[in-house]
């Protein structure tokens, strides 16, 4: 049976104390890790320790991004040692948002995942999609050459023990979430595509953008889509639950 996994980005969302209520309220609902299915929750870096300290039971904790180096004069910059450190076992790279917003390249995205894989996080690692690429018909080459790059910088044995969250562009917060064909059809390209590469091992592919309690059951039940990366509903305990209890059933 392979796993599931959902995971909640929250953004810069969150002083510590809501974060602490938001965590008590997902598990007073149940929207934790049970057999098959993996919760991962990545807060903004200010709540990592206070979540630790405070006991996160059956809720895994991730980071939105780290450095490639593991200290100096990085100004402002987090290693992967230092999320290791305050009780990370994941961390998100490449999210669309850094992409544009810290012009992060895939060969950049690939050293990060390397990097963090060194220091014993799991990299969740986001591709996909603008809109325009999309209409002119050029996903798949998108994600092709976005995989390539970041296995040449990574090496494919990084790759292989990742996590891949296909997250098209312009799904993200628009509440526009792709079709479970349009989803289905890009995670088996990015499949496709690893195989290509030599990564043997199945490596899961989380889908990301404008998921919900409504459209979640529908992802999980394509094929190559083995979770979700949830943005805007993982700040809501009774929503993010419902995608949870959906991974969870479709396990059965
Ligand atoms: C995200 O930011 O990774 C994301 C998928 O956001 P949303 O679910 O809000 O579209």
């Amino acid at each position: 049976m392979r796993t599931r996994f959902v995971v909640g980005n929250w953004k810069m969302n969150l002083l510590r104390g809501e974060a602490l209520e938001l965590i008590e309220a997902l598990k007073s609902v149940d929207a934790v890790s049970h057999e098959h299915v993996s919760v991962v929750v990545c807060p903004p870096f200010t709540a990592l320790s206070t979540l630790t300290e405070h006991g996160l039971q059956g809720i895994e904790l991730g980071a939105q991004n780290c450095h490639v180096s593991q200290k100096g004069a990085f100004t402002g910059e987090v290693s992967a040692e230092m999320l290791r450190d305050v009780g990370c076992s994941y961390v998100i790279v490449g999210h669309s948002e850094r992409r544009r917003d810290q012009h992060e390249t895939d060969a950049e995205i690939g050293r990060k995942a390397l990097h963090a894989l060194q220091f014993g996080l799991r990299p969740i690692i986001c591709v996909g999609e603008q809109l325009e690429e999309r209409q002119s018909g050029m996903t798949h080459e998108v994600l092709h050459r976005q995989i390539s790059e970041i296995i040449e910088a990574a090496g494919a044995d990084v790759v292989s023990k990742s996590v891949i969250a296909y997250e098209p562009v312009w799904a993200i917060g628009t509440g526009l979430a792709a079709t479970t064909e349009q989803a289905q059809d890009a995670h088996a390209a990015i499949r496709a595509h690893l195989d290509q590469h030599a990564v043997t091992h199945r490596v899961p592919l989380l889908y990301g953008g404008s998921v919900t309690a409504a459209n979640a059951a529908g992802l999980f039940s394509c094929p190559d889509v083995d979770g979700a990366l949830v943005g805007g509903a993982s700040l809501k305990a009774m929503e993010f639950a419902q995608i949870v209890h959906a991974a969870r059933d479709s396990t059965r």
